[in-house]
């Protein structure tokens, strides 16, 4: 988790602003968002902004959650929040980042190919910069699980960022699939980072009968028929694609602690509302966790990773 990334322990920003464009996936409007390097201290910060005015602004932290249904929106009322914002907010947990100003013409995130690949790439374009700022970690004390029918979640100490998600779909195609590991701004970047938010055709049919969704398309999601079969001409990007973009939300929600954690979270059968919920249920109880500047030993011994660091 970034743990890996410049000097170590060190907050991070990005060294240049970049602008990416794309699709909303609810709104089916464009948009644009542009990333901007930070001050250290500052976080993550979203803006919705038009034109030249910032209508609204929320730090990407779990308290400025206002809902969680079909995607994670930060803020309260849609004439202010800003929507979808889950894979914006795994690449930049996954690839260390801790301070950020997100600049959004629009209500949402573009939702670009269903994946975080392209907001990596763009990260990576511009270059990580190393501040002069400790980085402060949510280091795992004891297990916090929570349990809604026959989902859970829990988190649990471990020395270093790990993830480990299991889901059981009805559905043949998906079935029973798990994925887990450690994560490092490497290990994100090829093993999770590509994998495209997926559902099923008739789902998405009702969907743009309520006027949702209206963005989505095949471009930007694995759609499934009826016959279980994927109706995307190109196929799936990994065999087990779903199970890895389910990670990939799990990594993005858990962004919203704020700093990074160190520890193991799990969860079987889980969404957006359950790691929304585990996050609450570890804030919410300050014997379960404490704030350390060190980095896991794990990460501390590992050789360097740099990404694409370019030179202020
Ligand atoms: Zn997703």
């Amino acid at each position: 988790m970034g743990l890996g990334i410049g000097p170590l322990g060190f907050q991070t920003t990005i060294a240049h602003s970049v602008t990416l464009s794309g699709t909303g996936v609810h709104s089916g409007a464009e948009v644009a968002i542009t990333f901007h390097p930070a001050e250290a201290d500052s976080g993550i910060v979203f803006q919705r902004v038009v034109g030249e005015q910032t209508i609204s602004e929320f730090k990407a932290v779990s308290s400025q959650v206002g809902n969680t249904d079909l995607c994670t929106i930060l803020g309260f009322s849609p004439a202010t929040s800003i929507a979808t914002i889950e894979h914006v907010m795994a690449a930049i947990y996954a690839l260390g980042l801790d301070n950020l100003l997100i600049e959004v013409q629009g209500a949402e995130m573009p939702i670009m190919d269903g994946s975080s690949a392209p907001f990596i790439d763009a990260i990576e374009q511009t270059g990580i910069k190393a501040l002069s700022v400790k980085r402060r970690y949510i280091r795992i004390l004891k297990p916090v699980r929570i349990e809604s029918g026959a989902s859970w979640s829990e988190f649990t100490p471990y020395d270093g960022m790990r993830f480990e998600v299991e889901i059981d779909f009805d559905s043949p195609l998906i079935g029973r699939q798990a994925w887990k590991g450690d994560i490092t701004p490497s290990v994100f970047k090829t093993e999770l980072s590509r994998a495209r938010t997926f559902g099923f055709m008739r789902d998405v049919e009702r969907m743009w009968a309520a006027g949702r969704g209206l963005g989505s398309s095949l471009e930007n999601s694995v759609v499934i028929a009826d016959d279980n079969t994927v109706i995307n001409m190109e196929g799936l990007r990994y065999k087990d694609e779903f199970v890895r973009h389910k990670t990939l939300d799990a990594v993005g929600d858990l962004a919203l602690a704020g700093a990074p954690f160190i520890g193991c979270y799990r969860s079987y059968r889980g969404g957006h509302k359950m790691n929304a919920n585990a996050l609450k249920a570890l804030m919410s109880d300050p014997t379960a966790y404490e704030i350390v500047e060190n980095a896991p030993q794990r990460q501390r011994q590992a050789p360097r990773e740099v990404i694409a660091v370019n030179a202020p």
